[in-house]
């Protein structure tokens, strides 16, 4: 064999101790010199840098001659792409160029004239298609009709082209590079392959290799094969075989494929060339251990001689992901921190919910944002009761809404999944949503919700009644019609094994949003490392509580206040001891009650009829007392520790049920130290008020009981005045957590709940990179929580920092309160493994 290609880097030869070839040849051209410097049968293999390649489409080719001259004469080549990234796609790999009529008549004395007929059929075919682009219609790839097929391809492609095919192996290898090389730098490509991530100057490199036929006398044939199933990534040798074929002809031809084991349901490579069999496992084992990684290896068989064309990262779920990653580092080939570092802490998410099976069919209907992540199928269904309703009778379904609020909590809970027209990522139901681990799409608002009529349109106007049957697909925020496939969710050992590896290098901590005790119990499971944010506002929505709450509110007196807070307190108490029970000791942060008291009010005649009833007045003096509570823009009202300054009470009640939690709770397991933090501060003063009332609540209760705890008062840094004030505001407090979801809204002054709306025109139109409800705007929110960790470390040094917003389960979210300097994140009790994997890779 002839080696006589000038020795430039752009055009390699591939060869054991050639220099390596540099990320500028691509991905396939460095794995097929991995493989050659293995010692791997490989045919001889030349690869085209992205330079060279570049320089092919503007029309400066190669030295054909020299290329050819590298390459046995008589061998026929393929050319296959071989871009950085294998997902970012690329031109058709073309076979048998070198395939001519002498070549056939050579080949058709030494393989026989169906085969060597099927070989030159196969080139014509994808030249005329790829390279000289004729019409498809006219070279029907899956025609295989042997000598009658090729005379009509030729005759057809002369008709078409207006010549005969060429015959002369170097011309057609230049067309072949050089309509790969335009095909990758066309519009169409491009976008393509920029919608999947890749670079606007992304390269394509091209290799050159000589092929091994599959057909021909004795065993021949192609196949692929990889050491694990695709899916689950379980140990598991699988692939195809398909004598006498080439190419990926086995994967394509499923029906007529050979299995590579024995199997009962059809002969086998093992059966048929049980030296090949046994040579391709070896090889494959070692490509394994060298590569450091599940590679799928397609190989050609040709009188029994193995020859190694390609391997490829396999392709795999997430849950694959983790078990290959983990079995990689157990079996010594990767460190335990590689296979931390392998997976993608969103892909995570995948595996902590039901999810749509990888290849169901999709009927989409409808689209909207991915609130929580996460399958589910269920009848449609309009209302709360409803959903209820519908959850007694035993059957799954999903809760349609305009927009949820409180009221629908009990619809939430009952329903398998929530679709809203309105809202977006910090919405009601997206963050109930996530505590529950209920998949969620909100602001589907191209679709119509015609909830009077109890109608949902589609998007392309096909209408559905309550009843029928949806999925929501919470992951990419589409909305199917039907049930289509799914997958359970994944939480096995292999899962468990790479958090721990996790964890050990973590260096912060991270916590859950917890209300519920269900939200509690997920948090351990997910060992998250205590609870950042417990939202009360949230345990006076049930039936029983709603009216003393209501009472409360409407109460003339301090007196009568006290007496419908008193209903209140032993369910309060009730709700804390029990998460400090779950919590066993771990830290519990509660905050005090932030919403509008309006939002506890009824908001229909039935509603307001009901009340009057209960609090035995007319419906007219409960219609004025819920006017007069309407505020402008409740958001910026009265609420938060504006409520616990203007209504004491509240605070003083929910500071006793805490105080009285923690005793009891104390008594069981381990001591309890609560955390009790204050919403919605703007200024020290409100600080030192009521750490004054609750410190005399606590020194009440201590009295009564006779018996010592401590707690730690904290305050939730989400105006942007706390923040620039966070040095007056540190001193009152032992911790101070940003709540970046109203500090995002007010710092754009950008309503969390109305956003939705237009956020997609603002993210398409490049005004906001980002949702930034969703991802920090670390620019902006983020100067404010940096000078807010500053000021408040340089008046209390010992004062603890988090983030509880929604951004606390975000990988880059994270990466900015590591770097700032917070102790620890709290998110979504279904986001913490995402966040423990986050953390742990930004520390290694
Ligand atoms: C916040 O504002 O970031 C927060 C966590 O509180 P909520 O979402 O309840 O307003
Ligand atoms: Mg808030």
């Amino acid at each position: 064999m002839q080696k006589a290609l000038p020795d430039h880097r752009d055009v390699t030869l591939i060869t054991p101790s050639a220099p390596m070839a540099t990320p500028t040849h691509g991905g396939r051209a460095k794995c097929l010199q991995r493989l050659v410097r293995l010692d791997l049968p490989v045919p001889c293999t030349v690869a085209l840098s992205f330079d060279e390649v570049h320089r092919i489409a503007a029309g400066t080719l190669p030295d054909m001659r020299g290329l050819l001259a590298s390459f046995d004469s008589d061998a026929l080549l393929c050319v296959r792409p071989s871009s950085e990234d294998p997902d970012w796609g690329g031109p058709s790999a073309i076979l048998n160029i070198g395939m001519n009529d002498a070549r056939y008549k050579a080949l058709s004395d030494e393989i026989g004239t169906q085969a060597a007929a099927a070989l030159y059929l196969r080139f014509v075919q994808s030249y005329a298609v790829h390279v000289a682009r004729l019409d498809p219609d006219e070279f029907d790839e899956s025609d295989d009709s042997g000598t009658a097929g090729l005379s009509d391809a030729l005759a057809a492609y002369e008709a078409e082209a207006e010549e005969p095919f060429p015959q002369d192996p170097a011309v057609q290898l230049r067309e072949v590079l050089r309509s790969m090389a335009r095909a990758w730098e066309g519009t169409t490509a491009r976008l393509l392959r920029q919608a999947k991530g890749a670079p606007v100057d992304a390269g394509l490199g091209l290799v050159v290799q000589e092929m091994a036929l599959g057909l021909g006398h004795g065993e021949c044939g192609s196949g692929v094969l990889q050491l694990v199933e695709s899916d689950t990534g379980l140990p598991q040798l699988t692939g195809r075989y398909l004598s006498q074929s080439q190419g990926r002809d086995a994967l394509r031809k499923r029906h007529c494929s050979l299995y590579l084991e024995r199997d009962p349901r059809g002969p086998s490579l093992q059966d048929l060339a049980p030296e090949a069999f046994a040579k391709l496992n070896d090889f494959a084992q070692l490509v394994r251990r060298r590569l450091r990684e599940e590679m799928q290896i397609e190989f050609t068989i040709r009188g029994g001689e193995v020859h190694i064309l390609d391997g490829v990262r396999v392709a795999r779920t997430a849950r694959a992901a983790v078990r290959i990653a983990v079995r990689l580092a157990q079996d010594g080939i990767i460190s335990e921190q590689e296979a931390v570092m392998r997976i993608e802490p969103r892909a995570l998410s995948e595996l902590l919910h039901r999810q749509i099976a990888p290849g169901a069919e999709r009927d989409v209907i409808g689209r909207g944002i991915a609130a929580s992540p996460g399958a589910a199928t269920g009848r449609v269904v309009f209302t709360s009761a409803d959903a209820q309703a519908s959850a007694a009778r035993g059957e799954a379904c999903i809760l349609v809404r305009r927009e949820t609020s409180p009221e629908d909590i009990r619809g939430m809970h009952a329903a398998v999944g929530v679709l809203t027209e309105r809202g977006g990522i910090t919405s009601h139901a997206a963050v109930i949503g996530r505590g529950l681990g209920l998949p969620c799409v909100v602001g589907a608002a191209r679709m119509q919700f015609q909830l009077h009529r109890k109608m949902l349109i589609g998007e392309r106007g096909r209408s559905f009644k309550e009843g029928d049957v949806i999925t929501l697909d919470g992951t990419s925020g589409e909305v199917l019609l039907g049930s289509p496939e799914t997958v359970e969710a994944a939480l096995d050992d292999a899962f468990q094994t790479l958090m721990g590896w996790a964890d050990e290098v973590r260096d912060i901590g991270i916590r859950a949003n917890a209300d519920t005790p269900a939200d509690a119990t997920t948090a351990r499971r997910f060992a998250a490392q205590g609870i950042g944010l417990c939202r009360t506002e949230h345990m006076f929505f049930d039936a029983e509580r709603i009216t003393p709450m209501r009472e409360m509110i409407f109460a003339d007196t301090p007196e009568d206040r006290q007496a419908a807070l008193a209903v209140l307190l032993p369910m309060q108490r009730a709700d804390f001891t029990e998460l400090f029970r779950i919590m066993e000791g771990l830290p519990v942060c509660i905050r005090l009650f932030d919403p509008p008291l309006h939002e506890f009010l009824p908001k229909d005649r039935a509603g307001l009829r009901d009340l009057a009833e209960a609090l035995d007045m007319p419906i007219s003096d409960v219609t004025r007392r819920v006017e007069s509570l309407a505020e402008y823009n409740p958001m910026l009202g009265l609420r938060g520790v504006r409520l616990g300054i203007t209504v004491p009470e509240i605070y003083d009640m929910q500071a006793r049920a805490i105080f009285e939690a923690t005793l009891d709770a104390s008594r069981e397991g381990a001591p309890v130290v609560p955390e009790i933090m204050l919403p919605l501060v703007s200024a020290k003063r409100e600080v030192e008020i009521l750490r004054a009332r609750i410190d005399a609540v606590a020194a009440e209760v201590r009295a009564e009981r006779g018996r010592y705890f401590t707690f730690r008062l904290g305050v939730m840094a989400e105006t942007p005045r706390a923040c620039l004030r966070a040095d007056d505001i540190a001193p009152h407090c032992q911790f101070l957590s940003f709540g970046t979801n109203d500090l995002t809204q007010m710092t754009y002054g950008l309503s969390r709940d109305d956003a939705g709306r237009f956020m997609s025109d603002y993210v398409q139109q490049g005004v906001f990179d980002e949702d930034p409800f969703h991802r920090l705007d670390i620019e902006g929110v983020g100067e404010l929580i940096a000078a807010g960790v500053q000021r408040a470390r340089a008046t209390n040094k010992d004062v603890m920092l988090s983030i509880c917003g929604e951004h606390g389960g975000n990988p880059e979210s994270i990466a900015f309160c590591r770097e700032v300097g917070m102790d620890y994140v709290s998110c979504s009790p279904f986001r913490v493994p995402v966040a423990r994997l986050a953390a742990a890779q930004l520390s290694l």
